[in-house]
């Protein structure tokens, strides 16, 4: 391919809200197109990186065993009340509702469409262990898009859904995939951790965040530097085991608050919580019914947490139905974007247990508290993340700490949607029994993303090879000197042939300018037809090291690999 008919706009002067350097980057190097907050194109560099990414991904998804569908990205409402989520989900889900006035969403995640797809289809324990993915557009009507692709409203995700007999099935798919995700994230050549994830608590099961290391990522890793102990987690998976549950049972919990109409910063303000704090749970009865919201100090990268903590409170709260039953309401979710409802905290609310952490003033507080049953000590007392020099709850080593971007998650679902779906097959006994699930994501876009913030310098991208959109790029120095260009265009011929991905910069530009753009955009190597071709050389730069050598025009195909 030749540059000077490839769609590359590459431009000077990036817009002031690209904070971050991938964002920065991919836009300069022609690579995205804001199209509205959070909606990109993706141009033809970055749609060859998203192929190389996609292929890595599917090809370790099928040898794990994992076979490709491709489900709708509108998906009905019906499901989403089947599982409870219509509501809990709240303000991210995109909503739409069609000519006949029947409502839909755009998928954020699937689920429910899985979910119900494999309990109409499988009825038997020889139908198990069944692992289904799609790579497709997801939708999430994020409260803060932003970083560029990092944080999309549309973005693209790879997602698997396993479904097995029992708990042990589930314990291999869910390690067969984490697996799966530490070969591919190695082989894109990123510097990467599993960490131990957040779950909510949600009875014992597992879950692992991938995080590709960066100073620009949003979360915090805690890691022991003992690698023998090799304990990771996100940092706030680890804040939880500080002071870990220990039971206990000393009367309901009461939430004394004055009625009102608040927002959740005034909530925060009113109850006296600097906003970087942690807050436990807020119960409101709303216009809505019943709403419970989980608020976070970073709140806007935690709503998945949310809705995995309001999982554990509709647990811990014995059952919704009972909740409905005394309330007259659905039990639903107000996330921290639109809780400008009226807000009525009561009694009988607050006798369900619900606890926000550190109140404790004249006009709301609480009585029958019991720390480490209704919030941790460190709740009680201020608030800390676990951080450098905390001890390993594994080994006690002083532990450090790294900042990540989420670019995979990995999780053991169990039966919840099994049994809200009613996905169940009959075992050898013939048995009815609930498939045990587990879930997988890996954010396709993101990853992109994260490998510019994780591969860059002051020239631009440094693209790992195995995700570059190219392998190398060609450039007469001159292309107004015959020979030159003659050479280049061998070198070319020569480097396409043996098949590698190859551009030639034909453009009639100074050398300066098509150097510049061969760094910024990032190709692994650059080979340059200038005045050594006349003794039947070029040169062949390496983009990472810089490392340059003089090699013969036939010797060029290894050169380059
Ligand atoms: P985050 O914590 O960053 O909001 P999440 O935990 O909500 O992400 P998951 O539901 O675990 O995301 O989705 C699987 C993967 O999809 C994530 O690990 C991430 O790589 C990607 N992803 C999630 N949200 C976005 C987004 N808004 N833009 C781009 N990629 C995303
Ligand atoms: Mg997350
Ligand atoms: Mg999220
Ligand atoms: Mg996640």
């Amino acid at each position: 391919m030749r540059v000077s008919q490839l769609f590359i706009p590459t431009m000077r002067e990036v817009p002031a809200e690209a904070e971050v350097v991938s964002h920065q980057l991919l836009l300069r190097a022609g690579f995205i197109r804001k199209v509205a907050a959070g909606i990109y194109h993706f141009l033809p560099l970055a749609q060859r990186v998203l192929h190389k990414i996609t292929a890595i991904i599917r090809e370790e998804m099928d040898r794990a065993g994992g076979q490709e569908i491709l489900m709708p990205i509108i998906q009905p409402a019906e499901l989403w009340h089947q599982s409870n989520r219509w509501n809990v989900y709240g303000p991210e889900l995109f909503r739409l509702r069609d000519r006949h006035e029947r409502d839909f969403c755009l998928g954020p995640t699937h689920e429910e469409m899985v979910t119900a797809l494999v309990a109409s289809e499988v009825r038997s324990y020889r139908q198990l262990p069944l692992l289904l993915y799609q790579i497709q557009n997801k939708y999430r009507d994020e409260r803060r898009p932003r970083f560029g692709l990092l944080r999309g409203r549309e973005f693209i995700m790879k997602d698997l859904y396993s479904f097995d007999r029992d708990e042990a099935g589930l314990d291999v798919s869910y390690w067969k995939m984490f697996a799966a995700y530490t070969r591919i994230f190695t082989r894109m050549g990123l510097r990467f951790r599993a960490v131990e994830a957040d779950t909510g608590a949600i009875g014992g099961n597992a879950s692992h965040e991938f995080m590709v290391l960066a100073d620009s990522g949003e979360a915090v890793v805690v890691y022991c530097p003992d690698e023998a102990c090799g304990y990771a987690a996100n940092a706030e998976k680890a804040e939880s085991l500080l002071v870990p549950y220990e039971g206990g049972d000393e009367g309901p919990l009461e939430l004394v608050a004055t009625p009102g109409r608040r927002t959740v910063e005034e909530v925060t303000a009113f109850l006296g919580l600097p906003t970087q704090r942690l807050i436990k749970t807020l119960i409101y009865r709303t216009e809505r019914g019943l709403v419970a919201a989980l608020v976070r100090g970073d709140r806007e990268v935690n709503e998945v947490k949310l809705q995995n903590h309001l999982g554990v409170l509709s647990l811990e709260l014995a059952d919704e139905t009972a909740i409905e039953a005394a309330t007259g309401a659905p039990v639903g979710f107000a996330g921290p974007v639109h809780l400008d409802l009226p807000l009525v905290v009561d009694r009988e609310v607050a006798n369900l247990k619900a606890a926000v952490a550190g109140a404790n003033r004249a006009d709301a507080h609480y009585v029958n508290v019991c720390p480490g049953r209704d919030f941790s000590v460190a709740d009680v007392a201020d608030i800390r993340l676990v951080t450098a020099g905390d001890p390993c709850p594994r080994c006690g080593e002083a532990m450090r700490t790294v900042k990540g971007i989420e670019v995979g998650q990995v999780f053991k679902l169990g039966e919840k949607y099994s049994r809200l779906m009613g996905a169940y097959y009959l075992d050898e006994q013939g048995v009815k029994r609930p498939m045990v699930m587990g879930c997988y994501g890996i954010g396709v876009s993101r990853t992109m993303a994260a490998a510019v913030e994780q591969n860059h310098d002051a020239d631009g991208i440094v693209w790992p090879a195995s995700i570059a959109p190219f392998h190398a790029v060609v450039l007469p120095v001159n292309s107004q000197d015959a020979r030159q260009v003659a050479a280049a265009e061998g070198v070319y011929q020569i480097l396409s042939g043996a098949g590698l991905e190859v551009v030639l910069d034909d453009r009639d530009e100074r050398p300066g300018v098509k150097f510049k753009d061969a760094d910024l955009i990032g190709y692994p190597v650059r080979v340059t037809a200038g005045r050594h071709v006349a003794e039947g050389k070029v040169e062949v730069r390496r983009r990472r090291t810089g490392e340059t050598l003089l090699v013969a025009e036939t010797e060029v195909v290894a050169a380059v690999q």
